[in-house]
C-alpha cells in the first residue's frame, strides 16, 4: 500500500539517523575520554548527511494536518529528526507556521510538558507562546510577549480552525546499562493534531504578559501510550492483568500477564534466567582483556580487538550496530563499569507480555525503548539441532546459526527485513544448535515474529569462546514506544522447514504489517 512504503521510507530515514547518530557518537566518546570536551554535534551532523545522501521524507512544501508515514505515538531523541520528516520543520523555535489564505496559521508546535495533570481531562494541552523576556535572563529588561510571528499564528489558527501537529517532549527515568542506576532521558513523542480552542493573557515573572493558548486533541485518533501507562500507574491496576510476575521475582522488575481478550491465563513454565546447557557440554571461560583501567586501546585490549578495534555499545549502552558476532568482555581484568557488557548485565527495561488477538502471547514494554537498547535473551535450553527435531512442541525453537542480520553497511539495524547470508563462515560451523525455550525460558520466548519486526536478534560472546553456541541477544532496532508490541524476524524460509519425514511444515503469519508475506514458513 502506499501507506505502508511511505510509512517504510519514513523508518528507514529514522534507522539512518540513528545508527549514523550512534557511529559518530562512539567517534566522540573516544574524543571526550581524552579531551574531555564533544567536538561536534552527532545529532546535526547525522541531519547532514541524511540531507547529502537525499534520505529526507516529505520535504518541500509544508503541510498542514497529518504527515504521511509518521504515525501518532511516534518517538524520537533528537530535535532536528523533526525536519527531516516534515513534521515541524523549524529546529529552534517552537511554533512552526505558514501563510495560509492570506495570513500566518500554525501548523504545529513542540510541547515540553503542559498537558494538565488532570486525568480527566488529557487531551487539553496549555502552550505558552514564545518570545519576550519574561524571566529577566541575561541581566536584560523583562519584556511581554507580543501578538507576532508564532503567537500571532497560533491565534490565527483559532478561527482557521485548521489541525495543528503537536510534539511532546517528556522525562523518562531509565536504568543505566552499566550499573541499573536510574537516568533521566528526554524523549519526543508525536501526539497527533490538534485545534486551537482559545488563548488567555497570562502575568508572567516580572509582572509581564504572557500569552497562554489552549489547544484540544482531536477525537477518534489513537490513544496515546505514555497516558494509558501513568493511567494504570496512577490507579495502580493494569485491565486484565492476571498473573502479578511470571518471572516469580526471578527479574530486575515484575514482569506481569494482561489479557483483556479472553479469560485464559499464561501456560505453566519453569522461568530461568540463565541458558541451561547440557550435561556434555562444559563451556571454557574465555582468556579476556588486560585493561585494568578499562578497555580503551583497541592495540592492548583484546576484546575491542575482537571487534574490529572498536568497543560495539555507546556509552549510554546503545548497540552501535548489528554484525554476525559481538565480542563482550567477560571474565577480563576491566572494572565492571566496561562499557562492552551490555547484554550480559540482563534486563533493564520493564516489560510484560499481553494476550494477543491471533498470535497468543506476545511482548510489550511499559516504556519507551530508544533505538539501539539492549532488550534480553532469549533464555532455553541448549540442544543439537538434531535433538530438536525430535521435540514435540517446536514452538518455542531459537535455531542459532539461521539468525544473520544486514552487516554489509553501517546500519545492520537499517534494514526493515533481514538479508540471510547463510555463507557467513564468522558463525555457521559444522554443528548447529538450537535454544529451546519450551519446558524452560525467560520473557524472550514469549516474543513473537513479524515481517516488519522492530527488534533483531545479535549473536553475542562473553563467558566462554564456542562461536557455535554464542547467546541471542535482542536489540531495539528503531525507537519504540510504550505499549508497542515487540518483534523479530523468526528468520525461517516459506517452503524449507520440514518434518522428521521431510514434509515441508507451513505456518501462518498474523503479523499484520503491510508488507507480510501470509507465511512465517
Ligand atoms: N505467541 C507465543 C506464545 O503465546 O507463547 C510466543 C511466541 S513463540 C516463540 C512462537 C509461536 O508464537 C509460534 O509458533 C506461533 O504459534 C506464534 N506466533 C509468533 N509470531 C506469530 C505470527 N506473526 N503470526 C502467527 N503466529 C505467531
Amino acid at each position: 500500500s502506499s501507506h505502508g512504503n511511505v510509512r517504510n521510507k519514513v523508518r528507514e530515514t529514522q534507522r539512518l539517523f540513528q545508527a549514523i547518530c550512534r557511529k559518530l557518537l562512539q567517534g566522540e566518546e573516544a574524543n571526550l575520554k581524552k579531551q574531555g570536551y564533544l567536538s561536534i554535534r552527532p545529532d546535526l551532523k547525522a541531519a547532514q548527511i541524511i540531507r547529502a545522501k537525499g534520505k529526507e521524507v516529505n520535504t518541500g512544501k509544508q503541510i498542514i494536518g497529518s504527515v504521511s508515514g509518521v504515525d501518532v505515538g511516534d518517538e524520537f531523541q533528537y530535535r532536528v529528526e523533526f525536519g527531516l520528516l516534515g513534521i515541524h520543520c523549524l529546529y529552534q523555535a517552537g511554533i512552526d507556521y505558514m501563510k495560509h489564505g492570506g495570513m500566518i496559521i500554525a501548523t504545529s508546535i513542540v510541547a515540553l510538558g503542559g498537558y494538565a495533570d488532570d486525568l480527566d481531562n488529557p487531551d487539553v494541552l496549555i502552550y505558552s507562546g514564545h518570545g519576550g523576556n519574561i524571566t529577566g535572563q541575561d541581566k536584560q529588561q523583562p519584556e511581554g510577549q507580543k501578538l507576532e510571528r508564532g503567537n500571532l499564528a497560533l491565534k490565527n489558527s483559532i478561527s482557521a480552525k485548521n489541525p495543528v501537529r503537536v510534539i511532546c517532549g517528556s522525562k523518562e527515568t531509565k536504568l543505566s546499562t552499566l550499573d541499573a542506576r536510574a537516568k533521566i532521558v528526554l524523549t519526543y513523542t508525536y501526539d497527533g493534531l490538534y485545534t486551537l480552542e482559545r488563548y488567555m493573557h497570562d502575568v508572567g515573572p516580572h509582572g509581564k504578559l504572557v500569552f497562554k493558548f489552549e489547544l484540544k486533541r482531536i477525537p477518534g485518533q489513537p490513544e496515546l501510550a505514555w497516558k494509558e501507562v501513568k493511567k494504570s500507574k496512577r490507579f495502580k491496576i493494569r485491565d486484565g492483568l492476571c498473573v502479578g510476575d511470571i518471572s516469580g521475582g526471578k527479574e530486575l522488575f515484575p514482569i506481569c500477564a494482561v489479557n483483556t481478550i479472553d479469560n485464559k491465563r499464561p501456560p505453566k513454565f519453569n522461568y530461568i534466567t540463565e541458558m541451561k546447557y547440557p550435561d556434555w557440554y562444559c563451556p571454557t571461560a574465555p582468556k579476556g582483556c588486560d585493561c585494568i583501567g578499562g578497555c580503551l586501546d583497541s592495540k592492548k585490549c583484546s576484546c575491542m580487538f575482537n571487534n574490529g578495534g572498536k568497543i560495539p555499545y555507546n556509552y549510554n549502552g546503545a548497540i552501535i550496530e548489528a554484525k554476525p558476532l559481538v565480542y563482550e568482555c567477560g571474565p577480563c581484568k576491566c572494572p565492571p563499569s566496561c562499557y562492552n557488557k551490555v547484554s550480559q548485565h540482563g534486563m533493564k527495561i520493564q516489560l510484560e507480555i499481553f494476550k494477543t488477538k491471533s498470535r497468543g502471547w506476545g511482548v510489550r514494554s511499559l516504556t519507551s525503548i530508544l533505538s539501539g537498547s539492549f532488550i534480553c535473551e532469549y533464555i532455553g535450553e541448549l540442544l543439537e539441532d538434531k535433538e530438536a527435531e525430535k521435540r514435540k512442541n517446536d514452538e518455542y525453537l531459537f535455531d542459532i546459526g539461521h539468525n544473520f542480520s544486514d552487516c554489509s553497511l553501517i546500519g545492520g539495524l537499517l534494514t526493515l527485513k533481514p538479508v540471510v547470508q547463510l555463507s557467513s563462515s564468522e558463525v555457521v560451523e559444522d554443528e548447529r544448535f538450537t535454544i529451546d525455550a519450551a519446558e524452560c525460558g525467560n520473557v524472550g520466548r514469549f516474543i513473537n515474529h513479524s515481517c516488519s519486526p522492530n527488534l533483531y536478534a545479535q549473536n553475542v560472546l562473553y563467558d566462554h569462546e564456542d562461536k557455535s553456541k554464542p547467546h541471542i541477544m535482542l536489540f531495539a532496532a528503531e525507537n519504540i514506544p510504550p505499549l508497542k508490541e515487540l518483534t523479530y524476524h523468526y528468520n525461517y524460509f516459506v517452503n524449507q522447514v520440514r518434518d522428521l519425514n521431510g514434509n515441508v511444515k507451513m505456518k501462518s503469519c498474523y503479523c499484520g504489517a503491510a508488507e507480510c508475506t501470509g507465511r512465517m514458513y
